[in-house]
Order: C-alpha cells, then sequence, then structure tokens
C-alpha cells in the first residue's frame, strides 16, 4: 500500500472511530446538550442537535464536516497519485449508524438535494435509514448530496414530481417546491403545478403503500398577517392574484389535499407550516434576505432593503427545523404545525446585525418594496412545544455565523475559479 494510502486510510479509521463516538446519546453525557462558552443573544451555544429522546442526537461538529470547510475534500474523493495523468476514484462515505433490518425505514425525500432538503438526508442517512431523494434539480444541487452519492443506503432519482412514480417506502418527507420569491415567480405556473400535482402524486404513492407523508407547508399560508403572531387556527390574508400566490395558494391547496387525503382516503398525514429558514448550502442566487445580505455584506456592496425596513421576520436555524420535522414525522400530531423561532427582527435590525456579524462597511440602502409583502411574521409555537415536544435551541446568532463562514468559503471558491463547485 502505498504511504498516502495509509495515510488517507488512518485518517478516516479515526475520522470513523470519533464519529461514532459524538453520535450516540453519550454525547450529551460528556458534553451536556450545549456549553456556555460563547452564547449568542443569550441563547447558550448549541453544541448537539436532535432529541436524545429519539436517540437522534449528532454533534455539531461533524455535521460541519458535511458542509464546511470542504475546499479539501477532493483529496478524500480523487486518488492523484497514480502515474498515467488519469484520477481513480476512492470516495469514502461518513459512518452511518447500523440499524436492524425492522429498524431502518425507507424513506423519500423529495427536494432532497435543495437546502432544507439536503440538512434533513444528512440526518436521515446518519440515523442509519434507507434515503431515497428524489430531485429535478431546478434549484437544488448535487454538490449538496454528493457526499452520499453511491453509498449503499442512498439512491438519487432525478424527477419531476408534477408526474407520477411508483416505488416502495415507509415514510416520505415532501419538500419539492422552489422557496424563494425570484425562484417560485420565475414559472409561476410551474411552481403551482409542483405544488398541487407534485403533492397529489405523493400523496397516491403514501396511499398505495401506506406510507407516513410530510408535507412542508409554509407560513406563506397565512399571508400578509392580520393576527400576531401567527396561530394554526388563524386563516390567513393571502391575495390570491399577486405575485406571489402560485406559492402561498399552491401551499395552501396542497395542505387541503393533505386533509382531504387523510380523511376521505386515511393517509397517514404530517403538515408543518415552514417560517423563514437560513444555514449554509442555502443557493447563492436565491435572492432570500439572508444569502443578500450575507453575500452583499462579504462583498462590501449595498445591502439591500426593499421597503422602510420596518416590516418583521423571524428566523430559524436550518438544523432546529430538521429537528422540528423529525419530531412531527416521528411524534402523533398529524398538524398543522407552525415550526419557526420567534426571535423576530425588523429588515433594518436584521441588516446592522449582519453588518456587525460580518465586519463590513457595506452601506445600508432602501429599495422599493415588493408588490404584497407580508408587512410581519413571527410564530407562535406552542402547538409545537405541547404537541411534538419542540422549540428551537438555536440562537439566530449562532446560526448566522455558520453562514456567514459557509457563504465566504463559496465565495473563496469563486475567486480561486472553483467554477464547477458554484454551478448550480
Ligand atoms: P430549495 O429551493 O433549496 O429546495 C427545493 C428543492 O425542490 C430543490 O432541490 C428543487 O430542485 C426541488 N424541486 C423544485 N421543484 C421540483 C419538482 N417539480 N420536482 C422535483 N423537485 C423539485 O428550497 P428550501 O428552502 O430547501 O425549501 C424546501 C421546502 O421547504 C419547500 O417545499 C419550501 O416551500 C419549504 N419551506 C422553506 C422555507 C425556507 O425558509 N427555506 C420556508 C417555508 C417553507
Ligand atoms: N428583503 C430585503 N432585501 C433583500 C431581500 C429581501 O429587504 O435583499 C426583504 C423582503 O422584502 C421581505 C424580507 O426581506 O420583507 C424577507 O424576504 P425573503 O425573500 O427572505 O423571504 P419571504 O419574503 O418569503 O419571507
Amino acid at each position: 500500500m502505498h504511504m498516502r494510502s495509509v495515510v488517507f486510510c488512518s485518517i478516516w479509521s479515526i475520522v470513523a472511530a470519533s464519529f461514532f463516538l459524538f453520535t450516540i446519546s453519550d454525547v450529551t453525557r460528556v458534553m451536556g446538550v450545549v456549553s456556555n462558552i460563547g452564547s449568542t443573544n443569550g441563547k447558550p451555544l448549541v453544541e448537539v442537535v436532535g432529541n436524545p429522546e429519539v436517540k437522534n442526537e449528532f454533534a455539531l461538529s461533524e455535521l460541519h464536516k458535511l458542509y464546511l470547510n470542504r475546499a479539501h475534500e477532493e483529496e478524500h474523493i480523487f486518488d492523484k497519485t497514480n502515474q498515467h495523468g488519469t484520477i481513480a476514484t476512492k470516495k469514502q462515505y461518513p459512518p452511518v449508524v447500523q440499524l436492524s433490518n425492522n429498524q431502518r425505514l425507507r424513506i423519500l425525500v423529495t427536494g432532497g438535494s435543495g437546502f432544507v432538503g439536503s440538512h434533513l438526508v444528512d440526518r436521515l442517512m446518519l440515523q442509519g435509514h434507507e434515503v431515497t431523494v428524489m430531485d429535478n434539480f431546478f434549484t437544488g444541487r448535487r454538490m449538496n448530496i454528493e457526499h452520499w452519492i453511491g453509498h449503499p443506503h442512498f439512491e438519487l432519482i432525478r424527477h419531476d414530481v408534477i408526474e407520477e412514480y411508483m416505488m416502495e417506502v415507509d415514510q416520505i418527507y415532501h419538500l419539492a417546491c422552489p422557496a424563494s420569491p425570484p425562484h417560485y415567480q420565475y414559472n409561476p405556473v410551474k411552481t403551482i403545478k409542483t405544488s398541487v400535482m407534485g403533492t397529489i402524486n405523493m400523496l397516491g404513492l403514501a396511499k398505495r403503500t401506506r406510507a407516513r407523508m410530510l408535507l412542508a407547508s409554509t407560513s406563506e399560508v397565512y399571508g400578509d398577517p392580520d393576527v400576531h403572531p401567527q396561530v394554526e387556527t388563524y386563516w390567513g390574508n393571502v391575495n390570491p392574484i399577486g405575485p406571489r400566490a402560485c406559492y402561498d395558494e399552491g401551499k395552501r391547496v396542497a395542505e387541503t389535499l393533505m386533509f382531504n387525503y387523510h380523511k376521505q382516503g386515511d393517509v397517514d398525514i404530517r403538515v408543518a407550516r415552514i417560517f423563514n429558514t437560513f444555514g449554509p448550502r442555502m443557493h447563492e442566487n436565491d435572492g432570500r434576505v439572508v444569502s443578500n445580505f450575507i453575500l452583499q455584506a462579504l462583498r462590501g456592496d449595498d445591502m439591500t432593503i426593499y421597503g422602510d425596513g420596518t416590516s418583521t421576520r423571524s428566523f430559524q436555524f436550518v438544523h432546529d427545523l430538521v429537528d422540528g420535522l423529525m419530531a412531527l414525522m416521528n411524534g402523533d400530531s398529524i398538524g398543522p404545525i407552525n415550526i419557526g423561532n420567534p426571535e423576530e427582527y425588523t429588515m433594518e435590525e436584521f441588516a446592522i446585525l449582519i453588518k456587525r456579524l460580518t465586519g463590513s462597511t457595506s452601506k445600508i440602502v432602501k429599495h422599493p418594496p415588493t408588490t404584497d409583502d407580508p408587512k410581519k411574521r413571527k410564530p407562535d409555537i406552542s402547538k409545537a412545544k405541547r404537541e411534538i415536544n419542540w422549540e428551537p435551541k438555536f440562537g439566530v446568532e449562532q446560526g448566522l455565523k455558520e453562514t456567514i463562514q459557509y457563504f465566504q468559503e463559496r465565495l473563496d471558491q469563486l475567486e480561486k475559479g472553483d467554477y464547477a463547485r458554484l454551478a448550480p
């Protein structure tokens, strides 16, 4: 064996061994669920994600390996030591828990190569399940899940959910749908087809296979709300013919379909109403406020507030959302349940916060507001606390620091000309 291969194998053995040490619930006993070092916004720094009650805990530092400091990962994928100028692959996978056959579920994640989906896939794979990602790569990217491609528990299907699909499955997380306003408004007819026909197809699959199906719905079902904070019993205030309607009304119909299939077809459903979520693997060009502000701040460009800066949003870090989705899927409540972090900011406050965290000298400038932009948004999460024992653990600042690091690394890759990794 080459010296280089020996070193490589040893490194991965150490990584694998330490991973197993840290993926078990012992991690909480070793480190505590949280530590008080470097607290952010009064919230202690989170070091472990997941829930000890459902034994799905992982050390945050282990998850970081899947999306931070990835510049050198090609060394682990490609063997450049051969002398013929060709590149041999020697892919190694993150270690996963070994489940018995009756514990290991077949889980479909539609939209699994997107921002939220890929983090969910990481957690399900690490837990030892068999995961199938179904995605048409409209906004999703192979790079978000490439560390699993080829793994015996993992399957990637390029497929559009508006077409039927047959497979055998135990659980379906139905996330396929563009989520950022520029992306879902790019082809509004396609967006509403994705929500409506995609959800019908997945419900048909769930009905035939008797799988449990979770819909990733949205706080947008509340529209421009006149109830604040938003409770699940509020029916919303949506303009049915405005530019956001393809998404908002699409998700409202998707929810209706979920409940109709449940009542009429006895399908086992779960409905999550997700509030604004951010984190690593957000698309650089998705036009959402978090990615826009961070990239503008890092590049020294003007930070663009749409409107007078007084409209509000409440932001949750992606790992909290994944915990919430898994708690809902594996609990008894069918929902709808709000999953969000009630930490609320005006857009002006949020721009100032990101400017401070990035140390940027960017100017904060105001642009005209966009049509039908909701003026405020904040989840009431009492139902989530009561029914699925979930609440967010991350302070917004901790999540933002990670996200800033992620975007900085992406910009560095761009500067080095690593366009392949930046391509959609
Ligand atoms: P994203 O755009 O990163 O991911 C969506 C994924 O769905 C992508 O991989 C995309 O390629 C795929 N997709 C889109 N149309 C498809 C189709 N017709 N067939 C197959 N795949 C398709 O968005 P995200 O932020 O990860 O959002 C995931 C889900 O969560 C969406 O359903 C979204 O509505 C919901 N949600 C997200 C947020 C948020 O703040 N991120 C808030 C509320 C709801
Ligand atoms: N926004 C902004 N500047 C930007 C992008 C967005 O001020 O560069 C505002 C947007 O008008 C909205 C809020 O930020 O009031 C959140 O927008 P985002 O697109 O992230 O999510 P959504 O509107 O779907 O909640």
